[in-house]
């Protein structure tokens, strides 16, 4: 194992560890959103397992992409106030998250695949986000990972994950219950999905795990019309219909758009107006 530091300004930068060498070339990136803490921890994880592993081929990862905004707990950036998953490709002499972000590019352009994790929140369940669900690199990749939640991204652009399959790559973001606050748990799980990639890929030896997936073309974001006290009518996982109640806001009904899987609530007990209440995967495949 290498351990790197990469710099953009004194300081400032992050932390590559890199096992093994040659194709295929695999990145992972965390913490790009600083208070998404679970997927953090999840590539820990990966490194100490892979640690005591023999490695075929190269699995670069970077733990906390975004150190300055874990430190304050922060979305964004401290510094430029800018998220740093909607500023890829990035650019080496723009803000720090600009830069940050054409470090981490490069590093994606060198990369066959590249799994990029994030926190949705306490009442989520993991899934995988891809740029189409049928037909492209993204979607081979999805299916490698035995996570069974597949769903078809939004590709706002800027995203690591949709620019690096914009030119190509397999490019996914998993999404990870939990937030700052999470169960250990949930980390060790989702790592040891990743390493069962890993191994159908032939970086590692061991079982790969079978899953059957389930695959949405899509997801709707519901967002509250109302501010003030929410309270909760689904749980994470349930099928909702069309016109069912996802939660009330100070008594205002908060209603499904479309009929789907509900892959992401709230846990917030008040809201203002804007906020994100729930996402529903749609258009089921299979
Ligand atoms: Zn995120």
């Amino acid at each position: 194992m290498i351990v790197e530091r990469v710099y953009i300004a004194q300081n400032i930068g992050f932390t590559v560890y890199t096992f093994g060498k040659g194709a295929p070339r695999v990145l992972i990136v965390a913490g790009l959103h600083g208070d998404e803490v679970v997927g953090v921890a999840t590539a820990r994880i990966l490194i100490d397992k892979l640690k005591n592993m023999t490695i075929r081929g190269t699995v670069k990862i970077i733990p906390i992409a975004n150190e300055l905004g874990l430190y304050i707990g922060s979305r964004a950036n401290p510094i430029d106030g800018k998220d740093l998953n909607r500023v890829f490709p990035g650019n080496e002499n723009g803000t720090v998250s600009e830069r940050l972000a054409a470090k981490i590019w490069s590093l994606a352009l060198e990369s066959d695949y590249i799994i990029d994790l994030h926190g949705c929140g306490e009442l989520c369940i993991p899934h995988i986000l891809t740029l189409f669900i049928s037909s492209d690199k993204s979607a081979d990749l999805a299916k490698l990972i035995p996570i069974e939640y597949v769903v078809g991204s939004q590709a706002i652009r800027g995203q690591l994950f949709v620019e690096a399959a914009y030119v190509g790559k397999h490019a996914v973001l998993i999404e990870i219950p939990g937030t700052r606050s999470f169960r250990w748990s949930i980390a060790e799980d989702i790592a040891m999905r990743l390493l069962s990639f890993l191994a159908s890929i032939g970086i590692v030896k061991r079982q790969s795990m079978e899953i059957k997936q389930k695959l949405f073309k899509g997801y709707v974001s519901i967002v509250s019309n109302y501010e003030g006290l929410l309270r909760r009518c689904v749980e994470p996982g349930a099928e909702v219909e069309q016109g069912m109640s996802i939660a009330e806001v100070e008594g205002e009904k908060i209603v499904a758009p479309v009929s789907g899987f509900v892959v992401m609530v709230t846990e917030s007990k008040f809201v203002r107006i804007g906020d994100s209440i729930a996402r529903i995967a749609t258009e089921p495949l299979q």
